[in-house]
């Protein structure tokens, strides 16, 4: 049977929080019998946006993660709840309000952090992918129907029809290594997970340092090639989706007019370089 999931583009994310203000607006004061019981007004984000910055200027990225329940096809909270936590056959999680009463220890059985718990009525609590919207007739969550820029895309797939898409898209999930197999699924997730080498390269001209545009830079690590670009009109280039965590690089810059230039570069986290300027040949 296909199972519901969601494709959430990190790169069309604007942190305009519509998704959470919806989830909100649905679940604050709205009790939902045999889905979940009210949300609090304030303590509880079912949908969490959480966010990153990179680089600096002149070359500076913020990125926006929108994060909730991964809905995982291996779920521990489903272990952990003792049959207060039930997976449906379209794969959503669910969390019983009236069985998971007082069951705390089902809040840190999630990997992720996506359960909360609701002191005052003593329950766990998480985002539901609005399935008693969905077992309404509704085509998608609210979270999807608010986003204005369609960052957050819903969709019913078989579980390998969705590996291979995930494949052939370049799509990954949050912290695989965790090993629940999440059915919330990212694309650009690089843009929170990974690091760039950018920079600018400039060049004498008639006396006057101007922009390089269209040398070619590659980036390798222990030899072999992992990335390459060429300069733009401003001279500056950029190659993303890098790991850090202290990794050596070596830059080798060429340009039909100037002599080839290298300058290794450690990556904790992502850098520009100022200037880089080869010498006219
Ligand atoms: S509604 Fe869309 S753009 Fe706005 S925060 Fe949520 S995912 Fe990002
Ligand atoms: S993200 Fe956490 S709460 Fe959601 S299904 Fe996975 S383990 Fe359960």
């Amino acid at each position: 049977m296909s199972k519901w999931h969601l494709i959430i583009d990190v790169a069309l994310c604007h942190n305009c929080n519509n998704c959470f203000i919806a989830c909100k607006d649905e679940h604050v004061g709205n009790d939902y019998p045999g889905y979940a019981a009210a949300q609090p007004l304030h303590g509880h984000s079912w949908i969490k946006i959480e966010q990153t910055e990179r680089g600096r200027a002149p070359m500076v990225d913020a990125a926006f993660l929108p994060t909730m329940c991964n809905q995982c096809a291996d779920a521990p909270c489903v272990d952990a709840g003792g049959g207060a936590v039930q997976q449906r056959e379209d794969g959503i999680v669910v969390i019983d309000p009236e069985k998971a009463r007082g069951n705390k220890d089902i809040v840190a059985s999630c990997p992720y952090g996506a359960i909360w718990w609701n002191e005052e009525l003593q329950l766990p609590q998480k985002w539901i992918f609005d399935a008693h919207l969905l077992d309404r007739g509704w085509a998608e969550p609210r979270c999807a129907q608010v986003c204005p820029t369609g960052a957050i895309t819903a969709l019913k797939s078989g579980d390998d029809d969705m590996a291979r898409r995930a494949g052939a898209e370049k799509l990954a999930v949050l912290s695989p290594e965790f090993n629940t197999r999440p059915r919330i699924y990212y694309r650009n997730l690089h843009r929170f997970t990974h690091h760039f080498i950018g920079g600018n390269v400039l060049t004498q001209n008639d006396g006057a340092l101007d922009c390089l545009a269209g040398a070619t830079v590659r980036l390798l690590r222990d030899g072999a090639p992992v990335g390459e670009a060429v300069t733009d009109a401003f001279g500056e280039f950029k190659i993303d989706g890098l790991e850090g965590g202290d990794e050596e690089y070596l830059l080798r810059l060429t340009h039909e007019d100037h002599e080839d230039l290298e300058q290794p570069v450690r990556l904790k986290q992502s850098v520009f370089l100022d200037d880089l300027q080869p010498k006219r040949r």
